[in-house]
């Protein structure tokens, strides 16, 4: 009577599905928006040129819509996960 065991070098096992950090984002689930600088953009009433504009106050630059000023916006790639699977 012997147990052969076959399964004595699993000690990595992982889940059947191996993930593996986003290469898009760095694992941070989030990539800078690529519609702003920093969160923000050129105003788009004036465009940045309107002095008098009430968009911006006059400050030619206004809060991005697209990362609601953030900066960043969630990876498209791993869906703001950090990760994906191959
Ligand atoms: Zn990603
Ligand atoms: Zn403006
Ligand atoms: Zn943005």
């Amino acid at each position: 009577m012997s147990t052969v065991s076959l399964d004595e070098n699993s000690e990595n096992s992982e889940n059947e599905s191996v993930t593996r950090t986003c290469p898009d984002c760095g694992g941070d689930g989030e990539v800078e928006c690529t519609e702003c600088n920093d969160g923000e953009t050129d105003c788009y009433d004036c465009d940045g040129s309107d002095e008098n504009s009430e968009s911006c106050d006059g400050s030619g630059v206004v809060s991005c819509e697209e990362c609601s000023g953030g900066g960043t916006e969630e990876c498209s790639r791993c869906n703001g996960e950090g990760k994906i699977s191959d």
